[in-house]
C-alpha cells in the first residue's frame, strides 16, 4: 500500500477499473518505448498484438486496437447497422445504460431494443419477441443482438445458451455482438477457449476489454468475419479512436497475451469474487442479490448495514438492480477482501439487527 498527498491508497472494489496497471503491460508497454517507430498501426508492435490475437482466437480475425469500451462498442455496432436499424440488448447492457447514447450516435440513429430480463440475460425468446414483434415499415429493423459476456450483473453465458442465441440471430438475419469488456472473467470462469466463447458460438464481432484485464487503456475489437471490418480503420479514424502512437495501445496487449497474464489476472479475480461469496454465508441479514460466476458480486443488505459500511470508508455502487455491487480485480488482496467481510459481519451485526 503506498500513499499520496498523505492519503492511504486502500483497495477499493467498487469498480474493477480502480486497479492499476499489472506488471506484465507495464513492462511491454517499457519495452515499447525504445526509439522511433511508424505511426498509426503502421508498426512492429501492432503485428504482434494482432498476430497474438489471432493465434489466441485460432482464427484470421481483423483487429483494431481502440481507446476504451464505449467507442468500441458504439463502432462495431455501427458497423454492422444502416441508421434505419435496430439493435437488440437487454435492458442492463453497457450500450443502454452507460454509454451516453454513443452507439445511436455513431451508428447515426439505429435504436436500441431492449429486452426485460430478471438477470440481465438475453434469450432466444426475447431475441424472437423483439425481432417479431413488427414487420412494418414504421418500426426500426432489428439488424444486430448485442450480448455482454460476462454479464453487468456478473454473470456468464454458456456455451449452451450462447448457440441458442447464435441460432435465434441466424433465423432472423441478425448479426451476433459481443461486449466483453470482462471477456477474459468469462473464459476462466468457463474454462473453454476464446474461440469456443466467440465465434465458435456464432459471435460475429467481439469487443475484448484491455482495461479491465490489467491495462491502462485500451479494447480490441475483432471481426471473425473479415468483410463485416470494411472501411472500420476510416470509422475509428473519425471518431478520434485511432492512436497516432498506436505502439502504446498494441504493447501491452502483447504483455498479457503473450505471457498468459490476460488468464491469470482473470482467473485471480474470479477466485477472489468467490472468496468473497464463501465469506458472506452466514452473515445475517446479509444475502446475495445474485449467483457469482465472474468477478462480480451483489450483495442485499438492509441500508442502514450499507451506510454504516460506506461510513468505514468502503466505496460501492448499488445502482445496478438496488443491490450493492462488489467488483473484484486482477490485483485484489485477499486480506483486504477479509477485512470488507470482517467490517461488513460487523456492521451487519450492529446496524442491521431490529431493537
Ligand atoms: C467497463 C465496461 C465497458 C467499457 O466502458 P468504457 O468506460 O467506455 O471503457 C463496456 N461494457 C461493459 C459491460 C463494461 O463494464
Amino acid at each position: 500500500m503506498t500513499a499520496i498527498d498523505g492519503r492511504e491508497l486502500l483497495q477499493q472494489f467498487a469498480s474493477d477499473n480502480y486497479a492499476g496497471i499489472c506488471p506484465e503491460a507495464w513492462s511491454a508497454m517499457a519495452a515499447a518505448n525504445e526509439g522511433h517507430v511508424t505511426s498509426y498501426g503502421d508498426d512492429p508492435w501492432t503485428d504482434r498484438a494482432s498476430n497474438e490475437f489471432r493465434e489466441l482466437f485460432e482464427a484470421e480475425c481483423e483487429v483494431f486496437l481502440v481507446f476504451n469500451g464505449t467507442a468500441a462498442n458504439s463502432l462495431a455496432l455501427a458497423s454492422l447497422c444502416q441508421s434505419y436499424h435496430g439493435v437488440i440488448c437487454g435492458e442492463s447492457a453497457h450500450v443502454e445504460t452507460d454509454e451516453c447514447g454513443a452507439p445511436e450516435f455513431f451508428s447515426n440513429g439505429s435504436k436500441l431494443l431492449v429486452a426485460h430480463s430478471a438477470d440481465g440475460k438475453l434469450t432466444p425468446a426475447s431475441i424472437r419477441e423483439l425481432a417479431t414483434k413488427r414487420q412494418d415499415i414504421h418500426y426500426p429493423k432489428p439488424r444486430v443482438v448485442t450480448l455482454t459476456q460476462s454479464t453487468e450483473m456478473g454473470r456468464v453465458y454458456s456455451l449452451a445458451e450462447l448457440r441458442a442465441i447464435a441460432d435465434e440471430c441466424k433465423a432472423h438475419g441478425l448479426y451476433l455482438h459481443m461486449d466483453g469488456a470482462r471477456f477474459a472473467n468469462a473464459v476462466a470462469s468457463l474454462g473453454c477457449s476464446p474461440a469456443e466463447v466467440s465465434w465458435k458460438s456464432g459471435v460475429d464481432v467481439l469487443c475484448f476489454g484491455g482495461t479491465k484485464n490489467g491495462m491502462a487503456v485500451g479494447e480490441a475489437v475483432l471481426f471473425f468475419d473479415r468483410k463485416l471490418a470494411a472501411d472500420f480503420d476510416y470509422r475509428c479514424k473519425q471518431a478520434g479512436q485511432l492512436a497516432s502512437k498506436m505502439r502504446f495501445l498494441a504493447a501491452p496487449w502483447v504483455g498479457l497475451l503473450e505471457s498468459g497474464a490476460w488468464l491469470r489476472n482473470a482467473t485471480h479475480a474470479n477466485l477472489c469474487a468467490r472468496h468473497f461469496e464463501k465469506q458472506i454465508e452466514g452473515i445475517a441479514g446479509v444475502q446475495l442479490a445474485g449467483p457469482v460466476e465472474a468477478n462480480a458480486v451483489f450483495l442485499a443488505a438492509a441500508e442502514p448495514v450499507l451506510e454504516a459500511l460506506r461510513k468505514r470508508g468502503w466505496r460501492f455502487y448499488t445502482f445496478i438492480g438496488g443491490a450493492a455491487r462488489f467488483m473484484f480485480a486482477w490485483d485484489t488482496d485477499l486480506g483486504r477482501v477479509d477485512e470488507l467481510c470482517r467490517d461488513l459481519r460487523e456492521c451487519a451485526e450492529r446496524d442491521g439487527l431490529p431493537g
